[in-house]
């Protein structure tokens, strides 16, 4: 393997050119943003064991340990809550979940750009890619510049353009449903909420088709905040929704949460409108496997999901970790391609499944599914070993 050129300097792509790098393999990674701090959202990543494990992976030691010593630690907890905040159930993520980080973004991304000064090119928008006579791939950019590597890794994220040249085909669709996303400092949330609500994340199993996701993030390099997540099935908004501003769409939800318990409705109502945004649900669907060449995809270029699970980093992570496994020390780059394609479909759409499947159940519109579901939460109190599974699944 002599040359790699990776578009997108995001959680996937940096992850990748590390590894790439401590194995000797030479790399370059292509951003379009023209510094690492462009585009940086304010919220923080959940880490699982998955994405730990690729992270561990791919770093070197002294790398790892600063993640270590810089991330939050998640409580192994999380709860589901009705409206009115009675405890349906509260589930445990067994002898693993001490593996559970929350990473500030800026901090993940100064771990995961250290060392690289050389090796990423900021302000470089790809644009499109063509086979070079000898049957290296030859990038082109924005800017007129130009690449050439033996293998382009699209990490360019859920609208990628290297996926929409290289399989066309392979769509991403509206799964439905909107959601409003908010975040209360953790000062104003002492100060408001029940201990449940600021010691672990829950979610608020509403009835009519809403649902709302309440989960703290604890002090980092920011003062810490409980991020809270309303969704709906899209039928449910008004039209323009999506460019409301946050002070509209506060109301919005303060108006259809009337009737949940007092501490929800201070929250909302005590958010700063700067931090409330809508986001519309898009999952990708699954494309029938093709065959491996030396163009490939990682993360949500290929596999973007529902953010209802909060894996979809880890995923990148991980496909990292595979890919990077494969390319070292390969003898031939189409069969590492092909191999990590085959275990990237498996992982990655598994995800993207389960996380569909969770945002159907949070905003049901039928009454029988989700008094289903409060019964197997109410058991699961109970049943030490289905807590568990309902954790692997939901959580
Ligand atoms: C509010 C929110 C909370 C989330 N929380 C979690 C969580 O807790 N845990 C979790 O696992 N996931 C979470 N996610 C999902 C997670 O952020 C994404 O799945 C993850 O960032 C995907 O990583 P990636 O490397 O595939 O793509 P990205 O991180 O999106 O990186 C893509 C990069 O490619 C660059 N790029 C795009 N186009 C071009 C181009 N033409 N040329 C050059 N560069 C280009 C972009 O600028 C970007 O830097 C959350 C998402 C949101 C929106």
């Amino acid at each position: 393997m002599s040359s790699v050129a990776i578009i997108g300097a995001g959680t996937g792509g940096l992850c990748l050119a590390q590894a790439l790098r401590t194995a000797g393999i030479e790399v370059k990674v292509y951003e379009r943003h023209r510094s690492p701090a462009d585009a940086l959202h304010g919220y923080r990543v959940r880490i699982n064991p998955t994405g730990a494990r690729a992270l561990r992976h791919c770093l070197q030691p002294p790398a790892w340990e600063a993640f270590l010593s810089r991330a939050g630690r998640i409580r192994q907890e999380f709860g589901f809550l009705t409206e009115r905040l009675r405890e349906l159930a509260v589930v445990d993520g067994g002898p693993d979940a001490e593996q559970h980080y929350s990473a500030e973004r800026g901090m993940l991304r100064e771990i995961l750009l250290a060392g690289l000064e050389d090796v990423v090119r900021f302000d470089a928008s790809f644009e499109r890619y063509d086979r070079t006579p000898d049957g290296r791939v030859e990038c082109r950019f924005a800017d007129g510049t130009r690449a050439v590597a033996d293998l382009v890794v699209g990490a360019d994220g859920a609208n990628s353009r290297v996926r929409r040249q290289y399989l066309p085909h392979a769509q991403r669709v509206d799964v439905g449903m909107v959601s409003i996303v908010g975040r209360l400092a953790l000062s104003a949330a002492e100060r408001l909420l029940p201990e449940c609500l600021r010691a672990r994340p829950n979610s608020v199993v509403a009835p009519h088709g809403t649902g709302m996701f309440v989960a703290p993030h604890e002090p980092g390099a920011d003062e810490g905040y409980l991020m809270w997540a309303y969704g709906a099935g899209e039928h449910r908004y008004p039209v323009g929704v999506e460019a409301m501003d946050g002070a509209r769409l506060a109301e919005l939800v303060a108006g259809t949460t009337r009737s949940w318990h007092p501490a929800l409705r201070a929250m909302i109502r005590e958010t700063e409108p700067g931090t409330v945004n809508a986001v519309t649900i898009r999952t990708s669907v699954p494309p029938a496997p093709w065959p491996a060449t030396n163009v490939t995809l990682l993360g949500d270029a290929i596999h973007s999901m529902t953010p209802l699970r909060g894996v979809g980093a880890n995923m990148a992570l991980n496909d990292a970790a595979l890919l990077a496994r494969e390319l070292t020390g390969a003898a031939d780059l189409r069969t590492a391609v092909r191999r990590y394609e085959a275990a990237m479909r498996r992982d990655g759409f598994r995800a993207v499944a389960e996380s569909l499947r969770a945002a159907r159940m949070f905003v049901s519109e039928s009454a029988t599914r989700r008094l289903l579901f409060k019964t197997v939460l109410r058991t699961a109190t109970v049943v030490p070993p289905l807590r568990k599974v309902l954790y692997a699944k939901l959580c």
